[in-house]
């Protein structure tokens, strides 16, 4: 198992210093410093890859597959050696070649989605979509599928989804979505004018970053600054790095972005040391998070932390005030309640990361059926447009003015990312699944959070999920709580609990 470990480790290295120089590139390095430092990236991934692919780590991890082959499924070494014998099969399976043209058409239609997006003009965006779509497709067939197209996509962001089950899901889930909507839309609309005051840039940032440590982002392994597009990245478990932005008339912004990348971070704060420099902490299918099982499960903690807490009366009974202190003027005649109420109003709109708790997932589900059909052939890329605003109109009631706040408002598909959107909406529906677990089984939590206290919340999410990183999946850990993956009924009871019962003063 040595040599295995130690070819893992090394190749971990690699991986966090292809992150590190991302952090760096979103977050501190001037404009001039861009070319380069994607050639610099480039490398790295490339030797990445051929560590994967050596013959020498070939024989490794046969090697680790026979002396863990008769332990328990779940032994972490034997996890780990299946985890980088599916590396090498994704890995082995992609030409490099095809690689590189999806490297490059990723620079390039970054570009010109950009300029599409400020003037609205998807007739620039389009031929280049049309060549990343082609390339995707190109890819899926190179890792192999025996049903849709989608499916080897989708794997490589959540493992265990399919085209075929996520049409299931998201079907069930629209279902049970629309009711709520509907019954939510009566309700009168709070104040909100207050939300869009002058706020100043360092006020937002201190108390965000308070917030965040209050919440248990530790101080000495994690950092918070300042960028256009918040994220999360991880150097180590001892290194964590969350980003917010401070959008200087609209407050929800930096205090729900700052909380959202705060449930991330404790993800990957919150790994079994065991797993840190080992082959569970690697991401080498996809070069992406460090300690967390899928997508979906990531985004699950972020929007647990965000809604469940973030967004609670509970919370802002115990934080309000801190909040008044810092903004005492912007503040002066709103009072706790209007501030709740406006930041948990429902109300339908055309920019999806400004969504409401609501709304949030029909966005997601018209980019899915998008994503799909671009896979499967079913759509042509120039009719993205008129799908995408007829189904603004229907689910929304909303009328598209520009493709710039339509079809062209979300860098994914820019990026060459055909597969990651379905993972929001799985992680609304997981952390919805986990807080039912939590109010049934361990009353300390909702005790603590009905405070304004998180204590016992960390410590059940900690066992539950952050300390197993990798190690489990997503299925295994909802399975270990009595919760079937994508059963969207625990979080409809949710979203019915606290938008339709609100729509009706009268109760009912
Ligand atoms: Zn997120």
């Amino acid at each position: 198992m040595n040599d295995f470990h130690t070819r893992v480790a090394r190749l971990n290295d690699v991986l966090c210093a292809v992150n590190a120089l991302s952090w760096d590139a979103r977050t501190m390095m001037p404009k001039g410093g861009a070319e380069t430092r994607g050639h610099q990236i480039a490398t790295l991934k490339g030797i990445a890859r051929e560590m994967i692919l050596a013959p020498g780590m070939h024989d490794a991890v046969d090697a680790a597959l026979e002396t863990t082959a008769d332990r328990d499924p779940r032994d972490l070494d034997r996890r780990a050696a299946e985890a980088v014998a599916a590396a090498i099969d994704h890995h082995s399976r992609i030409p490099a070649d095809l690689l590189r043209a999806q490297a490059e058409q990723s620079t390039l239609s970054g570009a010109a989605w950009a300029e599409a997006r400020a003037t609205s003009d998807f007739a620039i965006f389009r031929p280049y979509l049309e060549r990343t779509v082609a390339l995707a497709r190109e890819q899926a067939d190179a890792l192999g599928h025996d049903g849709h197209p989608y499916d080897p996509m989708v794997r490589i962001f959540e493992p265990g989804e399919t085209a075929a089950s996520l049409s299931t899901f998201f079907a069930t889930l629209r279902d049970g979505l629309l009711p709520i909507l509907d019954a939510a839309r009566g309700r009168a609309q709070p104040r909100t004018d207050f939300l869009y005051r002058d706020y100043p840039e360092a006020c937002q940032q201190a108390f965000a970053l308070e917030t965040a440590r209050l919440l248990g982002l530790d101080a000495d392994r994690s950092r918070l600054d300042s960028t256009v597009h918040p994220f999360e990245i991880s150097l180590t478990r001892n290194d964590v790095r969350i980003t917010s932005r401070w959008a200087r008339t609209y407050l929800p912004m930096s205090i729900f972005g700052s909380i959202h990348e705060t449930g991330h971070a404790l993800y990957e704060l919150g790994a079994d040391p065991r797993l840190t420099r080992g082959a569970h902490a690697t991401d080498m299918i996809g070069l992406y998070a460090v300690a967390g099982t899928s997508f979906g499960m990531h985004e699950s903690q972020s929007r647990l932390l965000e809604n469940h807490v973030g967004r609670s009366p509970a919370f802002w009974a115990r934080h309000f005030a801190r909040l008044r202190d810092t903004f005492p003027d912007q503040f002066a005649d709103v009072t706790e309640a209007e501030f709740v109420a406006s930041v948990n109003r429902v109300e339908p709109g055309l920019v999806r990361v400004e969504a409401d708790e609501l709304t949030y997932d029909l966005h997601i589900m018209l980019r899915v059926e998008i994503e799909m059909a671009l896979m499967d052939g079913s759509l042509a890329v120039a009719d993205i447009p008129s799908v995408w605003n007829a189904a603004m109109q229907r689910d929304l009631g909303l009328q598209v003015p520009d493709d710039g706040l339509g079809c062209l408002q979300d860098v994914h598909w820019s990026s060459g990312y055909i597969g990651s959107f379905p993972t929001y909406t799985i992680g609304n529906v997981t952390a919805a699944q986990i807080m039912a677990h939590l109010d049934a089984t361990t009353p300390a939590v909702r005790e603590g959070l009905d405070r304004g206290e998180t204590t016992a919340l960390r410590d059940a999410l900690f066992d539950l999920v952050w300390r197993h990183g990798r190690s489990r999946s997503r299925a295994e850990m909802l399975e270990g709580i009595g919760a079937v993956a994508n059963d969207p009924q625990a979080y409809l009871r949710y979203l019915k609990g606290k938008f339709a019962a609100a729509s009706d003063p009268a109760g009912s």
